[in-house]
């Protein structure tokens, strides 16, 4: 069913506008507001507080204040403050999917996808937060006693991405109030509108002020460099592209900052001769339609064994072309705009560049006329190995096919790429993945599966895909330090 625009107006309504300081929902110190578009017509959604850097210090002020006393807070209330936060996100899950729908562009089936998803970081983590353990055990030596716990890092600068903007918040915040770290939350100036939401829900939740701030603003470094170059931060966690993750990398070794970061992607998608090709060609869809390709995991080269390549990519492409493009709004829109016209034409420059070279469009391989970003589902085939699609994060509905001989080929041309994060491999044989996985440099293998996104799992990436991991026991691991206390031995005292 379309949604309709009092519908919209009415959730655009509830959003906070301010900067969240201290519990407070303030005006930029500028008086600055910036506006928040619709990818799907480019008009404006919402104008929304402009942060900077006086506002940002603020923020770090408050995070800063509020650490000693929410770092000693049972672990129970803050579990039970996550647990109280994944009811009210999953009792507004409508509300969050059509946020994002909005500002973000993906349909809602998609939005409500992501919605569940981001909302299981909540509850994952209320469970984590009791389970944080440290250990004890008695020296090789057999007299002095080793006592190891773990504490909160410290007040954390979390920086999100726009393409899943309520996931990637909760993905952060969660692991940090489990582990009681106090944070700066800086989401990206395109997809604000969920955070501010999903900041006045965490403090309906029973959040205390000053745990949680935020500050959105049109210059994100001028948010982020006063709060990287103050020595009361500890850590910065980063979800975004390569470019940026080492500029942040850079800043933050004057003040030897923990950092975690979450970069780009270059998915293999490999399908070998024995898998179940309709199920290949499933898995195809999903890990590379997933939010319009528009995701660090999406399939961003198909690799095919040879004596299958004209099948499965004949199959493909038949689904493929046959998606709708649509506002997430309207009833029957399968795939959304891109986030902007900058994108839309980058992706353009890759489809023309790859058929210049000799790759084969079997569907789509252009914009769509009208308003909004929109770009046609495409499929290419035999596009040269050494093409730029094949190299670069394509961000976008295009996929390219390009064909190997055997595991070592598979491999080879898969590892052929400064990113690590996901990759697939297809096929019914469990001995060749426990082989292709230890020649895979990826942190992600998806076996038979196109989406592997999970709370429980450990997400994250090698080379230059990043460091550390969000999701999991590893996930809390992040925002802890562990500290070890020599104990002398307890029978000569
Ligand atoms: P981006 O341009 O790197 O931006 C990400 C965030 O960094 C935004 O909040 C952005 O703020 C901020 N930022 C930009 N320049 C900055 C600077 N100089 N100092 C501090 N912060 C700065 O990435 P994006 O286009 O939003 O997201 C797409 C990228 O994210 C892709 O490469 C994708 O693969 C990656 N990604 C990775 C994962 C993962 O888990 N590995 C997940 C999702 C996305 P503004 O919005 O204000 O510019």
């Amino acid at each position: 069913m379309t949604i309709s625009p009092e519908r919209e107006a009415a959730l655009l309504a509830s959003v906070p506008t301010g900067l969240l300081i201290n519990g407070q929902w303030r005006d930029a110190a500028s008086g600055r507001t910036m506006e928040v578009h619709d990818p799907a017509t480019g008009e404006v959604l919402l104008s929304i507080a402009d942060g900077g850097s006086e506002d940002a210090l603020a923020a770090l002020d408050s995070a800063a204040a509020a650490q000693a006393g929410w770092a000693r807070t049972a672990p129970r209330v803050r579990a039970e403050i996550l647990r109280k936060a994944f009811e009210l996100v999953t009792a507004r899950a409508e509300d969050f999917a059509l946020l994002m729908t909005l500002e973000m562009g993906k349909p809602l089936a998609e939005a409500r996808g992501e919605v569940a998803y981001g909302a299981e970081f909540l509850r994952w983590y209320s469970e984590e937060t009791v389970r944080d353990y440290g250990r004890y055990l008695t020296s090789p030596e057999g007299k002095n006693k080793i006592l190891v716990q773990r504490k909160p890092v410290g007040p954390c600068l979390l920086i999100t991405p726009w393409n899943f903007p309520l996931a990637m918040a909760t993905r952060k915040v969660g692991p940090a109030i489990a582990a009681g770290c106090t944070m700066v939350l800086k989401p990206a100036k395109l997809t604000p509108l969920t955070s501010q939401l999903f900041a006045a829900t965490m403090m309906e939740a029973g959040l205390p002020a000053g745990v949680l701030n935020v500050v959105s603003g049109s210059s994100a470094a001028a948010i982020s460099a006063p709060i990287l170059a103050d020595s009361r931060l500890r850590k910065v966690s980063f979800t975004g592209s390569t470019e940026v993750g080492k500029r942040l990398m850079k800043d933050a070794t004057d003040n030897v900052l923990r950092t975690s970061m979450e970069l780009g992607g270059n998915a293999p998608f490999i399908v070998f001769a024995d898998a179940d090709l309709d199920k290949a060609v499933d898995g195809a869809m999903a890990a590379k339609m997933r939010n319009m390709g528009e995701a660090c995991t999406a399939a961003n080269r198909f690799l095919v064994q040879e004596s299958i390549a004209a099948e499965f990519t004949a199959k493909f492409a038949v689904k493929m072309g046959a998606l709708a493009t649509g506002r997430g709004t309207e009833a029957g829109a399968q795939v959304g705009p891109m986030i902007d016209e900058k994108a839309r034409a980058g992706i353009h420059t890759l489809v023309t560049a790859a058929v210049d070279a000799g790759a084969t469009v079997l569907a789509g391989g252009a914009p769509v006329e009208g308003p909004g970003w929109f770009y046609q589902p495409t499929v290419l085939a035999n596009v040269p190995n050494d093409a730029d699609i094949l190299g670069q994060e394509i961000f976008g509905p295009v996929a390219p096919v390009t064909t190997f001989t055997d595991e070592d080929d598979a491999a080879r041309i898969a590892n052929a790429t400064e990113y690590g994060l996901a990759s697939y491999l297809y096929s019914r044989d469990f001995s060749r993945l426990l082989r292709m996985s230890e020649k895979l440099e990826f942190g992600m293998v998806g076996f038979n599966a196109g989406v592997i996104s999970n709370a429980a799992a450990p997400f994250g990436g090698v080379k230059h895909s990043g460091l550390g991991r969000e999701g999991g026991a590893e996930g809390i691991a992040e925002y802890t330090t562990t500290q070890y206390i020599g104990i002398a031995d307890p029978y000569e005292v």
